[in-house]
Parts: C-alpha cells; structure tokens; sequence
C-alpha cells in the first residue's frame, strides 16, 4: 500500500519511518503529480500557518482537497489537525476545511507548551501522547466523532476517511496509531 506523507515542513521523516516499520510504501508529497497513486495521505506535525503557505504556493491545496473529499483516507498530527479543520476558532484561516472539527492553535499555552500523556484512543489503551505546542479540538460536528480526551480536552477524532491528533504518534516507539491509520485506509 503506497501512502502519500506530506513533505512541505515538519516532522513528515518520523512518519515515514513508522508506517515503513508497518510494511506500507511511502512517498514523498511536495507536488500535485506526487499524488498519482497514491491510497492515503499523512499530514505532519509542524508549522500550519508554514505549511499552509506552501501547499497554496505548490498548487497541492485544492488536488489534496479534492482527493480527500473524494475519500482518500488522510491522517493529520498536529499542524496537520489544523490544516483539515472546518475552523480554527483563534485564527481567521481554513487551509483544507475538510473535516468538521473547530479546533485552537497552540490551546495549551506556553507554560505547557509540551508535555506527555498516556490515554486511551478508542480501543487502543493506554497510548503515550507526545504534545508539542499543540492545538485541540474544542468541537465535532457533523460525523465527526471524538476518539480521545486529556484532561477534558479532545484530542483525537475520526470523520469518515479522516483521522486527527492533536498529539505526535510519529515520535514514539508505539505503531499503534499509524496501523490504525493503515487498517482505515485498507478499508476504502
Ligand atoms: N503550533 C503549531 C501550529 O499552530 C502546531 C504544532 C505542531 O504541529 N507540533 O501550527
């Protein structure tokens, strides 16, 4: 199964590495003709306002957009939560808008500006969360439903094709997340 990992900025090399450690081929997303044939997308952690930027500047906005509500599977950590979002309820911009979810950039503030966690995502226990000036989701809607809280906050949710994090599954040993990712995309 080749999966796409969006390439523009940030932590894309640490998810490549996991989802090759799954057995899934990988390729590097930096223009819209990398998207050819590709079954599932990563979106990574990193700078969304960056990121953002750059996917408007390489044309890759509205193709990545168009596969995504086509039903390409697309799993975004971090920035990548910010960068699917219906709304960012601190920040006037929508990149993707794909997924129904208001969430807030850098909602923890710079005191805990990073942190670990350990939680339950669905019926994966017990999964260690790596925050790094994370946003969270203050909101589902539509389809969305909420797979993840920390301390009352959401944290992870799933949307049809779409999965989000808040946290950084890609900077630690556990593969349990990227093969639930792999499993969805299996499914389409
Ligand atoms: N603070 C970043 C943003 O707003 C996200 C941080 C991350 O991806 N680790 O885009």
């Amino acid at each position: 199964m080749k999966i796409g990992v969006l390439a523009l900025q940030g932590a894309f090399y640490e998810h490549e590495q996991a989802l090759r450690r799954l057995g899934a081929e990988c390729v590097e997303i930096r223009r819209p003709v990398d998207l050819r044939g590709v079954c599932g997308i990563v979106l990574p952690g990193g700078e969304s306002t960056v990121q953002g930027k750059l996917l408007r500047e390489e044309g890759l906005l509205a193709p990545l957009r168009e596969a995504i509500e086509g039903g390409m599977p697309a799993f975004g950590t971090c920035a990548g939560l910010i960068l699917l979002a219906k709304e960012i309820v601190n920040d006037p911009n929508v990149y993707l808008g794909t997924m129904s979810v208001a969430v807030r950039r850098n909602a923890y503030g710079r005191q805990l500006g990073s942190f670990k966690a350990v939680a339950d995502m669905g019926g994966i226990k017990d999964f260690p969360m790596v925050f790094i000036r994370a946003p969270y989701i203050e909101r589902v809607e539509g389809e969305a439903e909420i797979v993840a809280t920390v301390d009352g906050h959401i944290v992870a949710a799933r949307e049809k094709n779409m999965l989000v994090t808040a946290f950084h599954p890609e900077l630690t040993e556990d593969l349990r997340v990227h093969e639930y990712f792999l499993h969805m995309a299996e499914g389409v």
